[in-house]
């Protein structure tokens, strides 16, 4: 019997006895964790996955719903599901979020989900009053092969919905993609059955700028802020930046201003289309260049002063406007910013983990300040993606210890951190076990932060929230200095 066994066997609640505090055995088993032997094995798994970086397509449809003005996102599939979106949602913004589900059972599961869906459209119409209804499905409708659009179709017939309201839909199976293909899907979904045909040659003047699967309200702000300070007439579709950050005013609203049903009706009459996405949007990106023939151009997510350059330039070629001098001052100030703190930065090891289109952003941010990211995961990453990162790295001095990882989950994070630390781990709250464990800072960086406050205001894009990152990288790297320096190094001048 071990000395944990014997422990609980005893019903031991001691706090002074040694005999397991550490208990060797465990303490054996975690040693062994962090070898070079455990992470092969752990590599080495398929069947399992442990802390997923990444979710399911609803939850990204779900998003894409919510920027359109007066939407009600509509989930076909079961109630846990739609709270459980909502909820991970409300934990990172703190806003609350609406969306209803048609609470499909196991009846649903043997019959199908028709009766279900009619009547959840009946109701959501009455109590809720939306001006449309965007729907998407989960995995238990998908499985049985629901027919979401004659479903529709026969809601109307059935008069649950007036012939003329408002539906987009949208197939999001979960067992395909992630958030991301979600989001796309539901994207195509809305310009499928919501925007008029193209009017030939004309068009209305307005570049539709798509954010993708952005939740911090801070970027999409600053997207616009930046569009506009171009002279640029834009749309951002979709446009949840009020649902991610609303003013209280004492009154509960349930729908927040976002693009409006006029700006997605008109939309095939763009001028141009840019994504800022372009992982998170490769369906859409098709549909509007391929299928519309529409002028379009997908950039790499602007984070850094590269990428931030390449964007605006991207927005001059497309629109033919100048790059205003209130936006070069922004940029100079953010050199100056990338100089003053470099000394904090510069040589220092990063992992990192999140979406394809933010970490392919936020490396070649890091690359510029001279700083080295080792281990690069991606759980929805696709092999376009590794190849651009690999790309990426290879063309930087800083580089050349970068690697790769496609499809894999924090516990392969965490093998990664023990057998060759870094300096810091940036992502979202999901790794704060692992950091935790391998003794590393964890800069919270990307989606969900359900455990710090208000970072989802706070651009990271652009010249300002190129500042934004240096600021928070630089005073964290202080801040581990001045807990563990000895105290004769312990200083007021940093
Ligand atoms: S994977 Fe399926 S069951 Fe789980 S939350 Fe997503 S839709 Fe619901």
């Amino acid at each position: 019997m071990s000395n944990a066994e014997k422990c609980m066997t005893n019903n031991c609640t001691t706090t002074e006895c040694t005999t397991c505090t550490p208990n060797m055995d465990t303490q054996a088993v975690l040693d062994w964790m962090a070898t070079e032997e455990y992470k092969e094995k752990n590599f080495a798994r398929e069947a399992l996955v442990i802390n997923a970086p990444r979710t399911c397509q609803p939850y990204g449809a779900m998003l894409c719903a919510l920027g359109i003005e007066g939407c009600l996102p509509f989930l076909h599939g079961s109630q846990g599901c739609a709270a459980y979106f909502r909820s991970a949602l409300t934990r990172h913004v703190r806003e609350p979020v609406p969306m209803v589900s048609d609470s499909m059972t196991e009846d649903a599961a043997v019959f199908g989900g028709q009766a279900n869906l009619i009547e959840g459209l009946k109701n959501a119409y009455t109590t809720y009053k939306p001006s449309i209804i965007a729907m998407f499905s989960s995995c238990m409708a998908e499985v049985i092969g629901d027919d979401m659009k004659s479903f529709i179709i026969n809601a109307r017939t059935q008069g649950a919905i007036p012939e003329d309201f408002p539906i987009a839909y949208a197939n999001t199976p979960s067992f395909v993609g992630s958030h991301i293909t979600g989001y796309d899907n539901m994207l195509k979904g809305l310009l499928n059955s919501l925007a008029d045909t193209r009017n030939g040659k004309w068009t209305n003047g307005r570049l539709y700028v798509v954010p993708g699967f952005d939740l911090y309200a801070g970027n999409l702000r600053e997207y616009k802020r930046m569009i506009k300070a171009m002279g640029i007439y834009m749309t951002m579709l979709p446009d949840p930046t009020e649902v991610l950050d609303s003013p209280n005013t004492g009154e509960y609203k349930m729908y927040q201003p976002g693009t409006s049903m006029g700006e997605l009706a008109d939309a095939l009459n763009a001028s141009g289309f840019l994504f800022l996405q372009k992982y998170a949007t490769m369906a859409s990106q098709k549909f509007v260049k391929n299928v519309q023939k529409i002028t379009s151009e997908a950039v790499t997510m602007p984070i850094g002063v590269q990428n931030t350059d390449a964007f605006l330039m991207t927005l001059q070629q497309m629109t033919g406007k100048a790059i205003p001098a209130e936006l070069e001052a922004e940029r100079g100030r953010a050199v100056d910013a990338a100089i003053d703190a470099h000394q904090y930065i510069h040589g220092k090891r990063f992992a990192l983990y999140g979406d394809p289109d933010l970490l392919i952003g936020l490396v070649g941010f890091l690359l510029e300040m001279g700083t080295m990211p080792v281990h690069i995961l991606c759980g929805n990453g696709s092999e376009a993606f590794r190849k651009e990162m690999e790309g990426l790295l290879a063309a930087s001095p800083f580089g050349s210890e970068g690697k790769v990882y496609v499809g894999k989950d924090l516990w392969h994070m965490r093998s990664l951190l023990l057998t060759d630390p870094v300096d810091m781990l940036i992502g979202d709250t999901h790794g704060k076990q692992i950091a935790k464990d391998a003794n590393v800072p964890l800069a919270r960086i990307g989606y969900f932060m359900t455990d710090r406050v208000h970072l989802h205001r706070q651009p990271i894009i652009g010249y300002q929230g190129t500042i934004n990152l240096i600021t928070m990288l630089a005073n964290m790297f202080i801040d581990e200095y001045d807990r563990n320096c000895p105290s004769e190094r312990f200083e007021m001048l940093r």
